[in-house]
């Protein structure tokens, strides 16, 4: 492992820096990447953020967005930036199987390998580690990073804070999850401080709904929606022909699984989706439920205590029968 001495150091000279984040990014993954991608160029480096994969064009008005590469789409170039990068960023996942075949480009890269991250159980690939489950995004550590750990402040500039603001704003569910400390608000000053427009970055992205996706989420609330009473318990299940009648694109499902949680004494909420190849599942609790435990025995995945997610290769109704057994095992937790 590396020391913040060395790594200063490191990153006094303009060096060939990758930026990487897990795939489908979200909010806080661009954010936090677009974040450090503008605040890094200030000091000379050749830097490129390369995406796993596609993500929603709510994203695209980002500062820094016109520089993104996505791997699918340029495989050979990210494959070479990969390769001959210095530094390779990991930020908001700590597993390599959470970027795709990246992961082993990266694992066999010879660059100093830096993650930034907030989620449960690192895997151990990286060289210098900034990790605190407790942070509400990754936006906020990679502001502390710059603010305090390199001691930068000064080059959070408007672009800096838009993109870290977002970070913040969308992993913390608006300000509304617990983990939204007065550290938080502290740091989102400061960003709105240095520049960021907080009403006008919610708007790019709440305010930003075509007429399907609005249409679509009429059906998935008087439809798809299921409330299990008896275990304090919601689930919203979609089909393959619901997404494509109603052209719902990457990134347009997010979000509707709070509305399940929002039904008055509800604990845990469900979303679960069938993709063109797998059944995805979005998770959402409340208080000390543990979403991501059930992602993680049951459907591959993992996430947060309060936000988790998780595949599975059944069927969309044997996903959701799965899920509906599981409930009495956590019946306890759901009814106190
Ligand atoms: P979402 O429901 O928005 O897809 O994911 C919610 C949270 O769970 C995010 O923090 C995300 O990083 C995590 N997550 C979602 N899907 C998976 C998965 O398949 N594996 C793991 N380990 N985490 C996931
Ligand atoms: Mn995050």
């Amino acid at each position: 492992m590396l020391d913040i001495a060395s790594l200063t150091e490191l990153l006094a000279q303009p060096k060939k820096i990758v930026i990487t984040t897990h795939h489908k990014p979200d909010g806080d993954a661009m954010g936090s990447s677009l974040g450090l991608y503008n605040y890094l160029i200030q000091q000379g480096h050749h830097v490129k953020v390369i995406t796993p994969t596609d993500y929603p064009e709510y994203f695209s008005w980002l500062p820094g967005n016109g520089e993104v590469i996505i791997y699918t789409e340029n495989l050979k170039e990210a494959a070479t930036l990969i390769a001959d990068a210095k530094i390779i960023f990991c930020l908001d996942f700590n597993a390599l199987g959470r970027i795709n075949e990246m992961g082993e480009l990266v694992r066999k890269s010879s660059a100093v390998k830096i993650m930034i991250d907030h989620h449960l159980e690192p895997e151990d690939f990286d060289d210098y580690r900034y990790w605190d489950i407790n942070a509400c995004a990754t936006a906020q550590l990679v502001y502390k990073f710059i603010a305090e750990e390199l001691n930068h402040k000064e080059l959070v500039n408007k672009d800096v804070a838009t993109c870290l603001y977002t970070g913040i704003l969308t992993d913390s569910a608006s300000f509304c999850l617990p983990n939204t400390t007065s550290a938080v608000h502290r740091i989102t000053a400061d960003l709105i401080d240095a520049g960021a427009v907080n009403w006008q970055i919610y708007d790019h992205i709440y305010n930003n709904s075509s007429e399907n996706r609005l249409r679509f989420l009429g059906l998935c609330l008087s439809q798809r929606l299921e409330v299990l009473y008896e275990y304090n318990a919601a689930i919203i299940a979609v089909t393959k022909q619901d997404l494509e009648k109603y052209k719902i694109a990457t990134g347009e499902t997010e979000g509707i699984v709070n509305y399940a949680l929002s039904i008055a004494g509800t604990r845990l909420a469900a979303f679960i989706v069938e993709r063109s190849d797998k059944v995805k599942l979005s998770l959402r609790s409340k208080g000390e439920f543990p979403a991501n435990d059930i992602c993680k025995k049951y459907f591959n995945g993992g996430g947060h205590r309060n936000a988790a997610g998780g595949t599975s290769t059944d069927t969309l109704e044997h996903v959701i029968n799965q899920f509906k057994l599981i409930l009495p095992e956590y019946k306890k937790l759901l009814i106190q």
